[in-house]
């Protein structure tokens, strides 16, 4: 694939809001990532380069996902028509493990769909789960709320687009980013927008506080828990983020080789993501409908799945690579490494009640 060159999508940029006017972070994300001939994403597989991410690091974390769903689906009445739906399926390397794990119980047929923006990373899901029978799409839409859904989503939340807000003496303006001789930078937008639309917990930041917020994670997060609560299902969120109330500090950042970057310097050249707020997102899952369990820190939901066990099994059935498996399982539940930084949130039906929780 032909990459354009460098700065070929900052001088795009700096023409749009030479055009209309500044533009909110969240466009600037969707750009940054999504653009069909400069986006992050669009253009690259960046699994492994320039972030590594938990499914990468060990089979049994896309197997336990897989049982956690096939458990919820006979703790339902095993329906005969649902769909697993996963978004943001990278490599499709989630997938395929949780795919594995799922033949123990061969009469969970769900219809496969896989919500992926990205050519490049679609290419490779499809040769990584050739044998299987799948859809693609680019969006969650309606197509997808006719039946019971199973969906899993790991750290996908945290790459759709944020807007920030920032305190100061006269009140909260939005953080925009604006264009000066081609350069782009932030700059915050004379007027203040109304507290109203603050959550509670907000309104008394400090001066400087940062509040960040994702519209496209709220509806998304709502829409997911009204299907499960019409249709039944369960819905698996996995990121990092705040377990809690969110802080006031900004989290947006620019991720690339394994490092922090400019936010600004090299749009596409670097992954952007920013800290999950998941009391919104359980908010959001509530007012879909669905029953909200967590967050609870990945390390206490993989362990409560058996990951330990299941690390035991593997490593005795293939000593050469037992060292390599542990290792794999460690990290994902260290708390100094992915088991606290990253929460796991579910939704399900009233009345039904996740393992793992
Ligand atoms: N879940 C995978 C990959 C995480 S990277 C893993 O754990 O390894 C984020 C994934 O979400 C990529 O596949 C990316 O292309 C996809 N993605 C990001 N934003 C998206 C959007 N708005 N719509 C669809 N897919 C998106």
């Amino acid at each position: 694939m032909s990459v354009p060159p460098a700065g070929a999508l900052t001088t795009r940029i700096a023409a749009l809001i030479a055009a209309q006017g500044p533009i909110s972070i969240a466009q600037y994300m969707t750009l940054a990532l999504h653009d069909a001939q400069g986006g992050y994403y669009a253009t690259r597989d960046p699994l492994g380069a320039d972030f590594t991410t938990a499914p990468e690091i060990s089979q049994m974390f896309g197997e336990l996902l897989g049982l956690w769903c096939v458990q919820l689906w006979h703790d339902q009445g095993r329906p005969k028509h649902c769909r697993l739906v996963e978004l943001g399926p990278g490599r499709g390397t989630l997938m395929a493990d949780a795919l594995r794990a799922m033949r123990v119980a061969p009469s969970f047929k769900p219809q496969l769909v896989l919500v992926e923006s990205s050519p490049v990373l679609r290419a490779i899901q499809q040769r990584h789960l050739a044998e299987f029978d799948i859809i693609w799409k680019n969006h969650f839409d309606e197509q997808l709320a006719d039946a019971p859904l199973f969906l899993l989503a790991n750290e996908f939340f945290d790459a759709l687009p944020i807007r920030q807000y920032v305190k100061t003496q006269k009140g909260w303006h939005e953080r925009m980013v604006v264009a000066n001789e081609g350069a782009l930078s932030f700059a915050l937008a004379p007027g203040t927008m109304p507290t109203a639309i603050l959550p509670a917990n907000r309104v008394g930041a400090p001066e400087g506080g940062v509040y960040e917020t994702s519209a496209a994670a709220g509806a998304l997060a709502r829409e997911i828990g009204h299907v499960i609560a019409a249709q039944g299902g369960a819905a698996l969120l996995l990121d990092y983020g705040y377990g809690d109330a969110a802080g006031f500090g900004e989290t947006l950042q620019a991720v690339g080789a394994n490092n922090f970057a400019d936010i600004l310097a090299q749009p596409g050249a670097h992954d952007l993501s920013a800290h999950v707020d998941f009391a919104a997102l359980a908010e959001a899952g509530r007012q879909g409908g669905a029953a909200v369990f967590g967050p609870r820190p990945q390390g206490a939901f993989l362990s409560s799945m058996g990951l330990a066990e299941r690390a035991g099994q593997l490593a005795k059935a293939h000593p050469a690579s037992a060292g390599e498996l542990i290792a794999g399982a460690r990290r994902l539940i260290d708390p100094v490494q992915m088991g606290t930084l990253f929460q796991a949130l579910a939704f399900v039906p009233p009345g039904v009640t996740p393992p793992g929780f």
